[in-house]
């Protein structure tokens, strides 16, 4: 067996732990182990490609790899829960950098070698340069976006379709020149910078909050790129790796654009950061109808009941609240109380953002309800604590109505015996409307910072 063919067997190898290692993603109770298969099956195709292609210098390789570990390893320890949508983002900004330079590199390597790149080359290359500078750029102010250091607002403005669609052409129109003639190489270049115009006007356009969205959308460009890098190298492993991320990237868009009730084409040009809540729609909603209740008066209630359900949103995420939730559960389940969560599948600003949170506190995955298995339920459960959640929980979803979240699957909260609704005043959620939840008949609410309000209803629980 030459080394070739071991290198392609180790190739195998780490692709079937690729795929192993996703399905295990698919479940909280694998996810850790399908991490490691992931990670293990990288190492693998890493080992396989710097000792099979027959690369004498290793210091430059060792060192990249020894800075890069040093900074991903200090980033993962400090990032915060809220802030992972943005790590990922510039994750895959990177991903897309390096397609665009690996390519570029390559197409150099051949033309100085005096060979000509075949039409396989010559458009893969055009691919990895196209997407990949797409990626970086979109990435890159997607990450500015979520990290305030852009305008959250979708940036908008007279023409916008049409200067996209005009940059989009021409970025396609040097794409097929580069193509042609690989050994212009400052075609590549351009398509490079018209690539990057083109992601940084696509993201601009779109409102913060939907950036999750935008982030798994370009999470599979980056896998695009990076197969089309595959092409360029010649390297199947490569391919195989970069079109499971492109299609696993996907898969995650459509179920989060699902989730939403929103197509793809309205989240890439709806702007639905426009939206702003009218003082009026406020007023008509709550107008004299809210109850403002204390923690004392909820504990006395938790105490009677039978059965709690705990629906966590963004608001539990932003306050960290997670931990007093934990002890509050413990103290009512020694009580013989029934204790579950009703988990939406957008509640947060990550997919399973809440799970990993409450993962975080060791609450049991038994515990942890999804939507179409509680749902029918909440018609026999005696209190439902909807902890800084508020559009996974707005009735108005269930009507048909021009409202932003009109048609999304919600959880049917309002049809339990009591409703507690603990947030810090009556903004809107994410989608900016007004939720007829709190002020309805059954529904108390508890206002406060999430945190604060959770550990003063634990020692009022005690004391209760
Ligand atoms: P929402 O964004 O609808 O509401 C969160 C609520 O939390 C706010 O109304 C806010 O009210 C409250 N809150 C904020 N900070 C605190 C705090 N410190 N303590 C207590 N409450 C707080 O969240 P949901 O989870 O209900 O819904 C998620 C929304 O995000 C959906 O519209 C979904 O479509 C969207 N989305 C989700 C994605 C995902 O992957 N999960 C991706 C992209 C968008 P107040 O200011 O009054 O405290």
């Amino acid at each position: 067996m030459n080394v070739a063919s071991i290198q392609n067997l180790v190739y195998l190898l780490a692709s079937v732990l690729f795929i192993v290692g996703l399905k295990g993603l698919s479940h909280p109770r694998t996810a850790v182990r399908g991490n490691l298969m992931g990670g293990l099956g990288m190492l693998l195709a890493i080992v396989a490609t710097l000792v099979g292609s027959g690369v004498v210098e290793f210091e430059l390789i060792i060192g990249g790899i020894a800075i890069g570990a040093a900074i991903g390893a200090v980033l993962a320890y400090r990032i915060q829960m809220t802030a992972m949508p943005q790590l990922v983002g510039l994750y895959n900004g990177f991903g897309g950098i390096a397609s665009v330079l690996v390519a570029g590199a390559v197409l150099y390597q051949t033309l100085f070698a005096s060979v000509a790149p075949g039409i396989q080359e010559s458009v893969a290359t055009v691919a990895s340069g196209l997407v990949g500078a797409v990626t970086f750029w979109g990435s890159l102010v997607a990450f500015g976006k979520l990290q305030g250091i852009v305008t959250e607002k979708p940036v908008r403005y007279r023409g916008e379709q049409v200067v996209k669609i005009v940059v989009a052409a021409a970025a396609i129109a040097v794409a097929v020149l580069a193509a042609r003639d690989p050994a212009r190489t400052e075609l590549y270049w351009l398509l490079a910078g018209a690539a990057s115009i083109l992601g940084i006007l696509l993201v601009i356009a779109i409102g913060g909050a939907d950036m999750p969205i935008v982030i798994a959308l370009l999470n599979s460009y980056s896998g695009i790129a990076a197969a089309a890098t595959g092409f360029v190298l010649n390297n199947t492993v490569l391919i195989i790796a970069g079109s499971l991320v492109g299609a696993s990237g996907i898969i995650l868009t459509n179920i989060m654009c699902k989730a939403m009730n929103r197509s793809l084409a309205n989240v890439l040009f709806g702007g639905v950061g426009a939206i702003q809540q009218s003082a009026a729609d406020a007023d008509e909603v709550y107008g004299g109808r809210i109850k403002s209740t204390s923690a004392e008066e909820v504990a006395m209630i938790l105490k009677t009941a039978q059965r709690v359900s705990f629906v966590p949103g963004y608001g539990m995420a932003v306050a960290q609240a997670q931990t007093p939730v934990r002890t509050l559960t413990e103290a009512m389940e020694a009580d013989d109380i029934n204790v579950d969560f009703g988990i939406h599948p957008v509640a947060g600003r990550m997919p399973g953002h809440m799970n990993v949170l409450l993962a975080e506190e060791n609450i049991s995955y038994d515990k942890l309800r999804e939507m179409d298995a509680i749902n029918p339920e909440f018609p026999n459960v005696d209190v439902v604590i909807v902890l800084g959640a508020n559009d996974v929980v707005n009735p108005v979803a269930r009507e048909a109505s021009d409202s932003p979240i009109a048609g999304m699957p919600i959880l049917n909260v309002d049809q339990a015996r009591t409703v507690v609704v603990i947030k810090r005043s009556l903004s809107p959620g994410f989608a900016g409307i007004p939720n007829p939840l709190f002020a309805a008949d059954n529904t108390l609410m508890l206002f406060g910072d999430g945190k604060k309000v959770m550990e003063q209803l634990v020692s009022a629980y005690r004391e209760a």
